[in-house]
């Protein structure tokens, strides 16, 4: 049990139809922790993100964010509330520089529309090139997004959700389509920015490099329960892990290996 955690989440349960989504999925996250949620597809990885970032309702259970219910609250409240969520920059505003991005969420921050008086290109700006130097790309700061290599495009995406100065930060697959220097660079920086920022950081990821190298703890989901939990070591040394997650294959690594080489 964390003291007083960031982020607790009781006994969450959701079904679809016949099907079991989430049983009684209880976990906390600490500040400047990094938090795996793994398992195989269908598992219920989405479903019990979904319900801590307010896209589903749960059936029951409670989620509290830094003292406060926030159990079926809408995103946006959640959001206010101190839960920023990496979202894909959307095609429209890829033409658009990196830091008119990251100036764009600071205005959406602020509950502010765009002001027609006011140049866009003056407001935030300042603000949005220190977003962007915590991400390693204040030099980038001016080039359109559609000109950055993917991985830099993923630290703008992380910049924008920094905007929101969360306190929890949720990634979906931070790393998919990643190669894997690029992966390890971000688990590092995103391992590095929760230090510093005292943020808790709760992510769900396929790449099992990105999540024994990087996350503090690791929660493993298998059909909607968590089955093991633990350090990085301890869930890779369990039993019920290799057997149930893994199938027969030794180590969690190579499962994985053969998993990945046989889906992409
Ligand atoms: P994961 O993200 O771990 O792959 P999901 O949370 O997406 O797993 O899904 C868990 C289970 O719930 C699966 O059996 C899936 O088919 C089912 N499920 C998820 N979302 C829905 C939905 N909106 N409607 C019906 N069934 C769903
Ligand atoms: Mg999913």
């Amino acid at each position: 049990m964390i003291a007083r955690p960031l982020l607790s989440v009781d006994r969450l349960t959701k079904a679809f139809g016949g099907v079991v989504a989430a049983r009684d999925v209880s976990f906390e996250v600490g500040r400047g922790e990094l938090v795996a949620l793994i398992g195989p597809n269908g598992a219920g990885k989405s479903t019990t993100f979904n319900m801590v970032g307010g896209q589903l309702e749960p059936d029951r259970g409670s989620v509290m964010l830094d003292g406060t219910a926030i159990t079926g609250l809408a995103p946006r409240a959640i959001w206010r509330l101190g839960a920023g969520r990496t979202f894909q920059i959307a095609q429209t505003f890829v033409s658009m520089t990196a830091v008119e991005n990251v100036q764009m969420a600071l205005q959406s921050a602020q509950n502010m529309s765009f002001n027609l008086w006011r140049s866009a290109h003056a407001l935030h700006r300042d603000a949005a090139i220190g977003l962007l130097r915590s991400v390693g790309l204040a030099d980038s700061a001016d080039r359109p997004v559609a000109t950055l290599a993917y991985g830099d495009i993923k630290r703008v995406e992380l910049a924008i959700a920094l905007a929101g100065a969360p306190k929890l930060l949720l990634m979906d697959e931070p790393t998919a389509g990643m190669s894997r220097g690029e992966r390890h660079d971000l688990m590092v920086l995103v391992g590095a920015l929760a230090r510093d920022l005292g943020l808790g950081v709760l992510f769900t990821e396929h790449d099992m490099d990105a999540v024994f190298g990087h996350a503090s703890r690791v929660l493993v989901l298998v059909r909607g329960e968590i089955v093991a939990r633990g350090t990085p070591a301890e869930v890779q040394a369990d039993a019920l892990v290799q057997r149930i997650y893994l199938g027969k294959s030794g180590t969690l690594a190579a499962a994985e290996a053969g998993r990945s080489r046989g889906t992409s």
